[in-house]
């Protein structure tokens, strides 16, 4: 079987709006396209404002018994979610290959991580405590703080991890007793839209979970924040779409949790394990082809160790396979937005004619094979300026800029010198080194030694304009609760 037969047998799936025991169709569609091949895979419906409206009714009406719900039996039910997505785990990860374009590893990777949030949480949900004691004044007076869900939410999630993202936030807020509207992405919104028939098969009560697709999306942000009875709006995207949404929620106060963008910067000490670290900043630099919000934007590589560091990233870079995600030697898949290649060229470009020196990549690729698609080949530029677009913006493509730094103070201003606070990762071999800089850098997550970030049972959160609030661990199940205390005069 080819890939492009693969791609056909999809472009059956005709989705439909999850709104409470309903399934709803509009009388206008919109097309989602494999970034592979612009082949289309399948299509979902545009979603009016009276469509979402009504989720919001669904869910306020499945919340009133789901809040009441035992956490044990919420639990069980996370747990068959759970498992039913690890079932689906081959169709789920062939379904996010096709919509975003990621190699089919990284997707499998991806319904499993998705599916550990449920378990995680499913766990979580059991362990909601408050607290308890004497009041401060009055030896009589109980003073007792508990966590309530907050009620209907509305999670708006991105493209590039189309069913993770979407599962940790929905895991988070069942688990607290909140019901859920999920908007995903109108580039990917297939596999999210396949987590409500997993989590419909498992048996979670009809309006807990509703699903709206939009394109455009605008109104439906209008519609979730301009409800009084959405108390809480859980974003993962972009900085702009994130300010307009906390713009709007203003007017009811509506809380928000907002996952932004980042421009992290990879940092490496003249004491790095350099082999170590060059594997490592392949895969943050690649993962997802670039497109991932706590990828590594920018190396800083200490000015000793900068030659070696450079020759022998940029010989794993040129040995990377550029291809569709769905042929399993491919390492870089396509990018996803739309005119995604020309912006990074022309941010290559730019830092070109600023003095960057090009070490590999830098041009379009020439291959008829990957006409179809938007592909970028992996780039790496050394002595970029500091201020070049690909130093100050959030790249979102395999291009690496690498800059040389000469000490420590240097590091840590050059990596704070943004607006964004995601993550840094940092190689040296020395402790001191690396708890030194931890506590300096501006960001909410420092990963020393390491190319993965991330783990259910922590919080990820930005700082500055890379969010506010947390997602993942006990906090992110916090998020979706509010605490109340009752004082008794016992
Ligand atoms: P985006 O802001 O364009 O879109 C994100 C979501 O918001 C989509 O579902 C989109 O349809 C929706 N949206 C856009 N405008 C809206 C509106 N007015 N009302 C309601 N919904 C609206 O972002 P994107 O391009 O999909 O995602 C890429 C961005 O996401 C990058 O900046 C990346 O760093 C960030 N991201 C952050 C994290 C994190 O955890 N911090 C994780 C993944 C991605």
């Amino acid at each position: 079987m080819t890939d492009t037969t693969i791609a056909t047998e999809y472009a059956e799936i005709r989705e439909l709006l999850r709104i409470g025991n309903r399934r709803v169709d509009t009388p206008e569609r919109f097309e989602i396209l494999d970034p592979a091949t612009s082949q289309v895979v399948g299509s979902c419906p545009n979603a009016a404002a009276a469509d979402v409206i009504a989720a919001i009714d669904a869910a306020e009406e499945a919340f009133v018994a789901w809040k009441r719900t035992a956490p044990d039996a919420r639990a069980r039910l996370l747990r068959k979610v759970h498992d039913a997505l690890l079932q689906e785990q081959d169709e789920l990860a062939r379904l996010i290959t096709l919509e975003v374009g990621k190699p089919l590893r990284e997707s499998r990777a991806e319904v499993e991580y998705a599916a550990e949030f449920g378990l995680w949480y499913a766990e979580e949900a059991r362990r909601i405590y408050g607290r308890t004691a004497l009041g401060g004044s009055d030896a009589k007076t109980w003073m007792h703080l508990v966590r309530q869900p907050l009620g209907v939410v509305g999670a708006i999630t991105p493209w590039n991890y189309p069913l993770l993202l979407a599962a940790r936030k929905v895991f988070a807020a069942l688990a607290a007793g909140c019901t859920v509207i999920l908007k995903p992405s109108e580039l990917a919104p297939l596999s999210a839209l396949r987590l409500g028939y997993v989590a419909e098969r498992a048996g979670l009560p009809d309006g807990v979970l509703n699903i709206v697709t939009a394109n455009p999306p605008d109104h439906v942000g209008d519609v979730l924040s301009g409800d009084p009875r959405v108390r809480k709006i859980s974003f993962t995207g972009s900085i702009g779409t994130g300010k307009q949404l906390m713009e709007a929620s203003a007017r009811n106060l509506t809380r928000v949790s907002l996952e932004l963008g980042g421009n992290n910067p990879f940092l490496v000490f003249e004491d790095a394990d350099l082999e170590a670290a060059v594997d490592a900043a392949l895969v943050a630099k690649l993962r997802n082809g670039g497109q991932t919000c706590v990828c590594a934007n920018r190396l800083l590589v200490h000015e000793s160790v900068l030659d070696e560091f450079t020759r022998l990233f940029s010989a794993a870079m040129r040995n990377q396979v550029v291809g569709p995600g769905l042929e399993p030697t491919t390492d870089v898949g396509p990018l996803v937005q739309p005119g995604a290649a020309s912006r990074i060229q022309s941010a290559v470009d730019d830092a070109v004619s600023a003095g960057a020196t090009l070490v590999c990549g830098g041009l379009p690729l020439a291959r008829e094979d990957l006409s179809g698609g938007s592909f970028y080949p992996p780039t790496v530029l050394r002595d970029v300026p500091p201020d070049t677009r690909l130093v100050t913006e959030e790249t979102f493509g395999p291009v690496a800029p690498i800059e040389p730094i000469s000490n420590i103070d240097e590091a840590v201003e050059s990596a704070n010198r943004t607006d964004y606070g995601l993550a840094v990762y940092v190689f040296t071999e020395s402790l001191r080194k690396a708890l030194r800089v931890s506590e300096d850098l501006e960001t909410g997550i420092v990963v020393v030694n390491r190319a993965a970030p991330s783990g259910v049972h922590f919080p990820q959160g930005g700082v500055k304009q890379s969010g506010i609030g947390l997602e993942g661990g006990p906090e992110g199940l916090e998020e979706f609760t509010f605490s109340k205390y009752i004082s008794i005069n016992a």
